[in-house]
């Protein structure tokens, strides 16, 4: 029998195959051999794991009410001194030293440790098997964090992936492995891996809860992007009628070819700029298909984040000269390192103290300006690249003036290192900044004063204007790009910029939703920059639009307060019935 689920549609498109259903929770133990020289850095694996399960009961320990019965604190406390007892650990680290990979050297010292127990005589001794067993789950688990889905290799080709929730890493691993979509119990629209399940172009849903109970491993499931929904053992005829449907999809996307390297100019003679958003080199490749154009937005952390190690002075070079030798010319914008609330490095997540609340907490620039060290690698690296080829420097969540101040002393200071190193860089390089806050609009004529681009990323905006937390799939209804206060937002960043005569670009997700392309425009935005998956969508309505008659209309938007009229005026506007007036809501 089919069965129906509703659940947010992050990804367009239809994906249709069997499911694999993923569960980090139980980590299978892999057995393998390493080589010599990887014992190192095994040994360094297995003691950050472990570290990260000692920090993640401590937190849970600094957590618990204060009336919490003491056997149970005691509880807490034996399994600290258990995680971190020298028999367990040297123990690991000999059979590491004897070329086992850390799981499978932790599984040996745990059934060692089991086997000595289980031969007690004292009854109590014995249950405590129990304990090392859960410790040394807990160390188990922070191993796999290293990736479940890596190890899967190619058994993840053309499966629906199921999964209480993915990281953007896991996103990135799976897109290679080619899946043809997945599902999550958890997760709003505007988390980093909705975001890259789009620009990656893999039909996804996020929160529709109870999916791991409700949908077998092996069953065949559709998945409705555009729709949010998913159908569980389709019969002939759904299966049928979506496979038609992805051939009209298909269709659709072989049609926009026609506007490949077309100039994106309205009807009224606008030139309109189009870049593309990247996360990765690779993805040069995707926008260089559909437009020889440049980089509005290259989100650098997630080099970061799908790395084992961070990255390098000399890795991040390579990386940034390689992409802005592939645009041949074209701009890149590099976004500097927007790291922290979902996007998060392997180092962090096992010993970072846990944020109430890490969308407020200390990410992106503000992280940056606490870890100069770290900032410093990366600007150098971009300056190097800078000298061959066009690179703009994009500061994400900027709030105020002193983080411009710091990050100027910062930038002279990076130039002044590659100057007693004889390294050549390009002494003008644009710096711009992320219109992300809302702090950050309201004052955008100011910060339009000292930059040369503004940028404005509606992800994070909305997510700060109405309060609601974008990875949290309980509050995303209240995601709305049309709500009043965000519109003003937008267009006061827009007349900033123009005022001080300097470039306003949009990178964040409502530059890639047709829907408002043309309020957009209306509204003044004269850059997008969009993942390559919707740019030719995009330039579609560009060319078709008429800035003048556009703006009329959008002046009048702006009056409106209430949701369903703004809606109404933009379903309007979207289909040119210019002729009836605006009605405001009673
Ligand atoms: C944004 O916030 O709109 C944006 C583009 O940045 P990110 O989605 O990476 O936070
Ligand atoms: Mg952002």
């Amino acid at each position: 029998m089919s069965i129906m689920l509703n659940g947010i549609g992050v990804s367009r498109g239809i994906g249709i195959g069997n499911v694999y259903v993923l569960y980090r929770e139980q980590p299978e133990v892999q057995e393998y051999l390493i080589t010599e020289d990887d014992v190192e850095s095994e040994v360094q694996r297995y003691i950050r794991a472990k570290l990260s399960a000692l920090t993640e009961l401590s937190a849970i320990k600094k957590r618990i009410d204060s009336d919490t019965p003491d056997e149970i604190l005691a509880f807490i406390d034996t399994h600290l001194l258990m995680i971190d007892d020298p028999v367990l650990n040297t123990g690991v680290i000999n059979h590491i030293k004897q070329l086992r990979n850390a799981e499978w050297a932790l599984q040996i010292q745990c059934d060692r440790l089991i086997s000595v127990f289980d031969n007690m005589q004292d009854e109590y001794l014995r249950t405590r098997q129990d304990d090392i067993y859960h410790v040394v789950r807990s160390i188990q688990l922070c191993l796999g964090d290293e990736n479940p889905v890596h190890q899967l290799g190619d058994s993840l080709k053309g499966k629906i992936i199921v999964a209480d929730d993915l990281t953007p890493a896991d996103t990135l691993l799976m897109k290679h492995q080619k899946i043809a979509g997945f599902i999550t119990e958890y997760g709003g629209p505007l988390s980093h891996t909705a975001i890259l399940a789009r620009s990656l172009g893999i039909p996804a849903l996020v929160g529709v809860h109870k999916a791991r109970q409700l949908i077998n491993a092996n069953e065949t499931v559709i998945i409705d992007g555009k729709r949010g929904m998913l159908i569980i053992s389709p019969d002939n005829k759904s299966l049928k009628h979506f496979k038609g449907l992805r051939r009209q999809e298909q269709k659709k996307k072989e049609d926009l070819k026609r506007l490949v390297n077309q100039p994106a100019i309205t009807k009224d003679q606008h030139h309109i700029t189009l870049h593309g958003n990247i996360d990765r080199h690779e993805d040069v490749r995707s926008l260089r298909k559909v437009e020889e154009t440049g980089v509005g937005l290259y989100r650098t952390e997630m080099m970061f984040i799908s790395a084992k190690t961070p990255p390098d002075e000399e890795q991040q070079y390579q990386e940034y000269r390689k992409i802005v030798k592939a645009l041949k010319g074209n701009p890149l914008t590099i976004r500097t390192l927007d790291l922290g609330a979902d996007k998060e490095m392997k180092d962090t997540q096992q010993h970072g103290p846990l944020a109430h609340n890490p969308a407020m907490g200390l990410r992106a620039i503000r992280r940056c300006l606490k870890h100069p060290e770290l900032f410093l690698m990366q600007l150098r690296a971009i300056l190097r690249a800078s000298a061959f080829g066009p690179i703009r420097m994009m500061i994400p969540m900027l709030t105020n003036h002193s983080e411009i101040d710091q990050i100027l002393v910062l930038i002279k200071q990076a130039k002044a290192e590659l100057d007693l190193k004889k390294q050549a860089y390009d002494d003008n390089i644009p710096l711009g900044a992320m219109i992300e806050v809302p702090a950050a609009a309201l004052a955008a004529e100011t910060f339009a004063e000292r930059l040369d681009f503004l940028s404005i990323g509606t992800n994070d905006l909305i997510q700060y204007t109405l309060a609601l937390d974008r990875i949290d799939d309980e509050v995303s209804y209240l995601y709305d790009p049309l709500h009043p206060s965000v519109l003003r937002l937008i267009d006061m960043t827009l007349k900033a910029g123009r005022n001080a005569g300097i470039p306003v670009s949009m990178c964040g997700e409502m530059a890639s939703d047709a829907n408002y392309t043309r309020l957009l425009l209306g509204l003044g935005l004269r850059y997008f920059s969009v993942p390559a998956t919707v740019l030719l969508e995009i330039k579609s309505i560009i060319i078709e639009a008429n800035i003048s008659k556009l703006e009329d209309e959008t002046r009048q938007l702006l009056k409106l307060h209430h949701h369903a009229d703004i809606s109404l005026a933009v379903e309007r506007i979207n289909k040119n019935q210019h002729s009836a007036p605006l009605k405001l809501h009673a």
